[in-house]
């Protein structure tokens, strides 16, 4: 049988029992399995008897806490779909992604509830905003624990009915509602089960956000489907994080690569215990393969193994198996999943296959692929074609063996005098300097009106007296001339998206 995907979720909540299921990373409080389940059927209720109805949309607007699977599997139970917000979303965001959504119902935690009434006083629309703690003059989720009423029975289509509603980073553009279904969420899970052995006994560390699919997907749902621990964070601060990995004895981490940056180069990192770490995962954005390794190595880990999707793809295709992540080839991200096709398309001429080692745009096929995105037709149509295939606009090769490799995005690849240059690989390069802390690499037009890499650094404290020419030295020693940066300039801290992408366009043309 079919389910929805907080059935699919909890299906073996009865069985897990007393096992713990959330665990607030700061002070302890747990959740079980039994009261997951009792918990959320009755905020369900709770919702229902509010007015919730099948189709209405639902904003989530939290970070990560105990509560938010709870509100979300409540939601979706409700008949509702979710929609994630950006918890440091100012009202104007929050209100744009309110209005585009059509949302009816905001779900919010006590300190952002005069965001989150700004937003829905500039949005419209909005019957009413509930709190997962409390806050006056506001119905609080906590209170429907109390709810009498029987929960509510809700006919729903997995392969039609939208369960999620994320929006996409808006990294190379402004964010898509990206239409998710209860099958498509639901059958992404079971395709990546098998490369992640997991069950009760095991610790998973929810740091990255809830909110994004990457988190919602990895932290929340496969482990809560499998019986294992979800300890949340609220937010990523390196020295709570490693803490925290010490104390509750983590033993699987999903990040993203800044934080495999702080693993292999933060000093920090020596005075905590984490032997109970049995492996990591990196997703999200481009990994340099020497940085994982240098992470892995200083951890004493089998290499940073990482996976591979977008929002639109619910979000995976590709990981690498926790068993090969020993014998993986350095820098994969992973192998095709079960029940997903993949073409490799020339750039310069998309009807052209290409073939083992040759890069080009990657194509996807599978039941993974979104429904669409929300009101966006034509966007919608410019993504996936009439025989399905989703363009991904990432570059990347398959190997002989199978595995694929990201170069990076076909729309940042910088074009210098008719040759291609990756940023992600320049940017990997300057990691390697022991001066450099971070660093982000842009295409920008130089007074020739050539495209030419232009790199942000960050410099370590103790290597502020690093100059300009000295990097570009660095780099040309190391590069084939056309891959050269071109000009540097200084900066504090490089601007990331929350799942971790350097944000260019707030670089470019800053100097
Ligand atoms: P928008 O589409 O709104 O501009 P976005 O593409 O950044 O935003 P997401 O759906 O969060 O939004 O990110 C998907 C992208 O993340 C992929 O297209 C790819 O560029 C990148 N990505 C994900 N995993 C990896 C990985 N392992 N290596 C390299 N890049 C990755
Ligand atoms: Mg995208």
């Amino acid at each position: 049988v079919e389910l929805p995907i907080h059935d699919a979720v909890l299906a073996r909540a009865a069985e897990f029992g007393d096992e713990p299921a959330l665990v607030d990373g700061t002070d302890g409080t747990t959740l079980t399995y039994t009261q997951v389940d009792r918990f959320h059927r009755s905020i369900a209720a709770g919702l229902a008897e509010a007015g919730v109805r099948k189709g209405d949309v639902l904003a989530l607007h939290s970070p990560n806490t105990v509560a938010f699977p709870l509100a979300f599997y409540a939601a979706t139970r409700a008949g509702a779909s979710v929609t994630t917000v950006h918890p440091l979303a100012t009202p104007e965001e929050f209100a744009k992604q309110l209005t585009d959504s059509a949302a009816r119902w905001i779900v919010t935690v006590s300190p952002l509830v005069d965001a989150a009434r700004r937003a829905a006083e500039l949005a419209g629309g909005v019957e009413e905003i509930f709190v997962c703690d409390s806050a006056p003059g506001h119905r609080s989720l906590a209170d429907m624990l109390g709810s009498t009423e029987p929960e509510p029975v809700i006919d729903i289509d997995p392969a039609e009915d939208v369960a999620a509603l994320p929006y996409s980073s808006g990294t190379t553009g402004s964010p898509k509602g990206v239409m998710l279904t209860h099958r498509q969420i639901a059958t992404n899970l079971a395709q990546l089960e098998p490369a992640v052995p997991t069950g009760p006994g095991d610790r998973i560390l929810a740091v990255l956000p809830f909110f994004h699919i990457y988190g919602l997907t990895a932290l929340m749902n496969a482990p809560l489907r499998k019986g294992a621990a979800v300890v949340v964070l609220p937010r990523f601060d390196l020295e709570t994080f490693l803490a925290a990995i010490e104390n509750h004895r983590i033993t699987g981490l999903y990040v993203a690569p800044p934080i495999v940056l702080a693993l292999a180069k933060h000093p920090a990192v020596a005075q905590y215990d984490l032997s109970s770490l049995k492996y990591i995962i990196s997703a999200a954005a481009p990994l340099d393969a020497d940085l994982a390794a240098a992470c892995s190595h200083r951890l004493g880990l089998p290499p940073v193994g990482q996976a591979y999707g977008m929002t639109e793809l619910s979000p995976g295709t590709h990981v690498v198996p926790v068993r090969d992540m020993p014998t993986a080839p350095p820098g994969t991200v992973g192998k095709l999943i079960a029940g997903t096709e993949m073409r490799i398309v020339s750039l310069d001429d998309p009807d052209k296959d290409l073939g083992i080692g040759e890069a080009g745009e990657l194509l996807i096929r599978g039941p993974q692929v979104m429904k669409g995105y929300l009101g966006r037709p034509d966007e919608t149509a410019a993504m996936i074609d009439q025989d399905g295939w989703l363009r991904t606009g990432d570059v990347g090769y398959v190997d002989a063996g199978g595995w694929t490799f990201v170069v990076d995005r076909v729309k940042e690849l910088i074009k210098y005098k008719g040759f291609q240059v990756a940023p992600a690989e320049l940017e990997a390069l300057l990691l390697t300097h022991p001066g450099i802390a971070d660093a982000a690499v842009v295409g920008e037009y130089n007074d020739d009106n050539n495209e030419v890499p232009h790199a942000y650094v960050v410099r370590q404290q103790t290597a502020l007296d690093l100059s300009r020419s000295e990097v570009l030295m660095y780099v040309a020693e190391r590069v084939a001339p056309y891959k050269r940066v071109r000009m540097v300039t200084f900066i504090d801290a490089v601007p990331r998206a929350a799942s971790g992408k350097i944000l260019r366009r707030e670089l470019r043309g800053r100097s």
